[in-house]
């Protein structure tokens, strides 16, 4: 699902960040860890199709990526990709309900209120379809953004650290969520992170499920020539 070799990705003027190669199977959960600055976010843009390899070669979802660009990558984004980004991205002027239907116009589809509604029940947070971002708490925001990641049934879910911010109690049911929710839509799964906590969250018995990975990033390794 995920497949990657000598991959890298130099921003304007920088270094290149060199990462691991990644083989990871449909189904599969990654765990991305590593400090800070290591390149979790940057490696979760090239899968995403946000910015392009500059070396090695990655395929995502069968789509080669490096020669994807433009509209096509912004249509192949939306039919295969789940966002969970770190900062949320609520549209505050919106309710819930409207954020998601937005979601699917943004796709090209029409609007689907009863796939809305499902997706919204399955997380817990239907009664708030009528209320403004503001309105919610940060665990609720967490699963509005949630639920508009995996609206579209993508076959990739990103979650660019998803714990960042929250208590223990919070973490773990952010994490548990996660797990969860990608494992019923049947999607492979990234969680990308520098809290220690989230190694421990990720119940031992995922080890024993298809293509569960653990990866580190070291800074110390992207920036060796
Ligand atoms: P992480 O998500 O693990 O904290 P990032 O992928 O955000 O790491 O960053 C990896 C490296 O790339 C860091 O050294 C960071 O400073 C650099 N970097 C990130 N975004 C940009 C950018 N837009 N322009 C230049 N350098 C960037
Ligand atoms: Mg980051």
């Amino acid at each position: 699902m995920i497949r990657s070799t000598g991959l890298q990705y130099a921003y304007p003027g920088g270094q290149p960040l060199r990462f691991p190669d990644v083989q990871l199977a449909r189904g599969g959960v990654l765990l991305l860890s590593g400090a800070s600055g290591s390149g979790k976010s940057t490696w979760l843009a090239l899968v995403a199709g946000l910015v392009r390899p500059t070396a090695g070669a990655l395929t995502v979802a069968d789509q080669p990526m490096e020669g994807l660009r433009g509209a096509a990558a912004d249509a192949w984004r939306a039919a295969h990709i789940g966002f969970l980004p770190q900062k949320l991205h609520l549209s505050e002027a919106l309710t819930v309900q409207q954020n998601l239907a937005m979601a699917q116009w943004a796709a090209g589809q029409p609007e689907n209120a009863a796939r809305i509604h499902a997706t919204l029940e399955a997380l817990g947070v239907s009664e708030l379809a009528a209320r403004l971002p503001q309105q919610l708490s940060g665990g609720q925001a967490q699963r509005v953004a949630l639920a508009r990641a995996v609206l579209l049934q993508p076959r990739i879910v990103l979650a660019d650290e998803p714990t960042a911010s929250l208590d223990d109690e919070a973490a773990a049911q952010a994490v548990s969520l996660l797990l969860t929710t990608a494992a019923r839509h049947d999607a492979t799964l990234v969680i990308a992170t520098h809290d220690a906590r989230v190694a421990a969250l990720v119940p031992p018995a995922a080890d024993g499920q298809i293509g569960f990975q653990r990866l580190s990033l070291l800074r110390e390794q992207l920036s060796k020539a």
